[in-house]
């Protein structure tokens, strides 16, 4: 190469070769190379966004609600006090202590009791997305007291710096959610007297995490080596939101209802009381009664319920969510170039059978997925085809031609 001409730096191209060529102090850039860059630039820039939980920031509770509302159908009572409860517990954490004077707002970590595929998970998991905070789904059941055989509780924190992506000051801003929460009540409403491993002692080593602490977190999670580098989080200002099916609570709701009514108005507030749904009673002494102890109880203030999905419910959840069942099979379709539609009758049908068989509306997936599963073998090999529209009766008889009623009969 010869050292008078002068040439790009990064790609060597010489003067004549490029439509301009840029000089620095001892180098050259050609415009080809320049474009190169800002291409790497942006991707990195897009990537450090979506990956680094930047951007957070705050929501006014209506908003919080309505971003709610695209994704989760129904369940009204229960969006509204979630999405009072995330705001004052960001405003909480984005708001220096100084400024609050002497006043500490406590944390508002919540309950939520409801049939299992109700929408607890989908409603925590939405309103961590809409945050753009870590997220991670803890099982209850799997956790036990350290040192006996299962998951210690540290292991939640772990999932969470993963989730995070080991930023620790964006999992120190997380939602945790508890799930099946009712299954580590203890047995009975007495204090346990033997030691409960699977019950009271969890909830005792949860509610450190919960209470807000520094705890050392095994980067991997699982037990500790003494030989791993420990990561300290400190779990103050991470939301903890924890639900249950509850079962039976019912008895204890309706228990304390009449007890409380005895008195003058006794036969009027008896007739205003719901039966057909009385989870929406539900308040902080019957989960104590439940068998969570007061410490825990305490330590979750905010108690809300979510309603059994009724058929009306079912049928919106399939077509309303921005990404329901229905768009994200039509899209499957028209990425293959074909345009899929279905008849009414045949969404009352994947209602009906996902009610029938008890399902509720994790069914609706795999009930549509065996009607649709012919189709979606077929039809990216068939260029002919540019329209599809699903009938009763094609549902009907695959439906009939899936292991799905072979299961019902077994
Ligand atoms: P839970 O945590 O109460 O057991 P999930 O939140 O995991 O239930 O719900 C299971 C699935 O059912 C979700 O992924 C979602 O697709 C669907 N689902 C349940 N309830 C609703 C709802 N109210 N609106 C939209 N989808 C729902």
């Amino acid at each position: 190469m010869s050292k008078n001409i002068e040439r790009c730096s990064f790609c060597g191209k010489p003067k004549k070769e490029c439509n301009i060529l840029v000089a620095g102090l001892n180098a050259f850039i050609c415009d080809k190379c320049i474009e190169q860059a800002n291409i790497i630039i942006k991707d990195e820039v897009d990537y450090k966004s979506t990956k680094k939980f930047s951007d957070f920031k705050i929501f006014k509770p209506l908003e919080i609600k309505k971003y709610l509302d695209q994704y989760v159908i129904g369940q009204d009572q229960a969006k509204k006090i979630l999405s009072v409860a995330v705001y004052n517990h960001y405003k909480r954490i984005t708001h220096p202590s100084d400024k609050l004077e002497d006043v500490e707002i406590e944390k508002s970590n919540i309950i939520i009791a409801g049939e299992t595929g109700t929408g607890k998970t989908l409603l925590a998991r939405t309103i961590a997305k809409m945050l753009n905070v870590p997220f991670c789904i803890a099982d209850a059941t799997v956790l036990t007291e350290a040192g006996y055989v299962g998951e210690d509780v540290e292991s939640i924190l772990s999932k969470l710096l993963q989730a995070a992506d080991y930023d620790v000051k964006a999992a120190e801003r997380g939602i945790i959610f508890i799930d099946e929460i009712d299954k580590i009540a203890r047995k009975n409403d007495n204090p346990s007297i033997t030691r409960d491993v699977s019950g009271e002692g969890v909830q005792q080593a949860l509610l450190k995490l919960v209470e807000g602490a520094i705890i050392n977190v095994p980067p991997q999670g699982g037990r500790k080596h003494p030989e791993q580098k420990m990561i300290q989080v400190n779990t103050k200002n991470i939301l903890f939101i924890s639900g249950g099916a509850f079962n039976n609570i019912n008895k204890i709701i309706g228990g304390r209802l009449q007890t409380n009514m005895i008195g003058f108005n006794y036969d009027k507030e008896k007739e205003d009381i719901d039966k057909s749904n009385m989870l929406q009673y539900v308040s902080p002494q019957d989960f104590r009664a439940f068998g969570l102890i007061p410490e825990i109880v305490g330590r979750f203030p905010v108690v809300t319920y979510l309603n059994p999905l009724d058929k009306d419910i079912l049928k919106r959840i399939l077509t309303e969510p921005k990404n329901s069942l229905i768009k994200q099979y039509t899209k499957l379709f028209e990425i293959d170039g074909v345009k899929l539609s279905f008849d009414n009758d045949v969404l009352d049908f994947i209602v009906d059978k996902s009610i029938e068989f008890k399902l509720g509306a994790r069914g609706l997936r795999s009930i549509i997925e065996s009607i649709m599963t012919d189709a979606m073998f077929d039809l990216p090999s068939d260029k002919s085809v540019k329209k599809l529209h699903i009938t009763l009766n094609y549902t009907k008889q695959k439906f009939r031609e899936t292991t799905m009623l072979k299961h019902k009969v077994a």
